[in-house]
């Protein structure tokens, strides 16, 4: 039997957050406290290498607000996020934000009023960032990059920090996609979906858990994912190097015909070859990025492993996979 029905979880991602767990649990432990309605905090914890496990089972057992999971593995922050989507009860959606308190769990009431406006999705806008500057200037571009590439209207300057109904989760946890760009997902879905503009705080403590190689990663599955734009990319490129071919031929026979000037071709021809193989190899890169991603598709592994749940201060290490 529950202890309680949750209506909203709030659905946390954590790696390697020990330093931060404390205060984040506090502010949450408030916010449950004074909440007019039943919260359940739904904590995954992605394969921590420090006490951010022991910490959480430790939580999940003392108090049955806390709902834990523990994936087998680090997945990714995308995939811990998907892993606690699927396993949040709460039914009237839930609250997704990040683990290291840049985005105030505080806010919840905000975002929660706003559904109950009638919207199905209530995405936070990054006004400010407090983020070094070429970390700033890298999300600034890619952003306005994919809004002119993609075939929806991903809104600008908004990350996974939402309020999401429970109907759009119910579709999120029906999309069987390995490669998750999930703040792309969440629009792709549609119905109602408004912006709510607020302060990215600094992270409280620690360093960003995501490496470089993470950050190119989900970068490029947002190209990938929305945007038709590599494959097109390329045709232009063909279509640009057929054309300059073609007037470099008309060049050539005018010269030869009119001014009776024969070409001395070494260079041109070199350049031209150099040419030729770059947009070929480059071409045949962006085609096996998709067939890449086929076969990673193809081979319908599970997204992610939960190891252990913990739910209504109960373990279970049987879960079905
Ligand atoms: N995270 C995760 N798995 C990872 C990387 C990050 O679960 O492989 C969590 C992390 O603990 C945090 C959230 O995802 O709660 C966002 O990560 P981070 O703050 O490092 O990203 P940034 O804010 O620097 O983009
Ligand atoms: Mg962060």
């Amino acid at each position: 039997m529950p202890v309680f029905t949750p209506q909203v979880s709030f659905v946390i991602p954590v790696y390697n957050e020990e330093s931060n767990l404390p205060m984040l649990v506090d502010r949450v432990v408030k916010i449950m406290d004074q909440s007019a309605i039943h919260l359940e905090a739904v904590l995954v914890d992605d394969g921590s290498r420090d006490n951010s496990r022991q910490i959480l089972q430790q939580l999940a057992l003392s108090d049955p607000r806390f709902h834990v999971i523990l994936l087998s593995r680090n997945h990714g922050h995308q995939l811990a996020l998907t892993a606690g989507l699927s396993v949040a009860r709460g039914s009237e959606g839930v609250f997704v934000l990040d683990g290291d308190l840049q985005d105030p769990p505080e806010l919840m009431d905000t975002f929660y009023s706003k559904h109950k406006e009638g919207y199905d999705v209530v995405y936070a806008i990054r006004e400010k960032r407090k983020e070094v500057f070429y970390k700033r200037f890298a999300y600034f571009i890619f952003y306005r990059i994919l809004k002119k590439i993609a075939n929806i209207e991903i809104p600008l300057d908004s990350g996974d920090f939402s309020f999401i109904s429970r109907r759009v989760v119910d579709v999120l946890n029906k999309m069987p996609e390995e490669s998750r760009f999930i703040r792309g997902m969440r629009t792709w879905i549609g119905f109602k979906q408004i912006g709510i503009a607020y302060d990215r705080q600094e992270r409280a403590s620690g360093d960003s858990k995501y490496s470089f190689g993470k950050l190119v990663q989900l970068a490029l599955n947002g190209i990938y994912n929305f945007s038709e734009f590599p494959v097109k990319f390329v045709m232009i490129l063909g279509g640009l190097a057929i054309s300059s071919s073609v007037l470099y031929l008309i060049s050539v026979i005018i010269k030869k015909m009119f001014f009776d000037q024969v070409i001395e071709g070494f260079t041109a021809l070199l350049f031209v070859v150099i040419l030729f193989g770059g947009i070929q190899l480059l071409a045949i890169g962006i085609l096996g990025e998709y067939i890449l991603r086929i076969f990673f598709q193809s081979k319908s592994r599970p997204n992610f492993i939960i190891e252990t749940e913990i739910l209504d201060g109960q373990v279970n290490n049987e879960l079905e996979i």
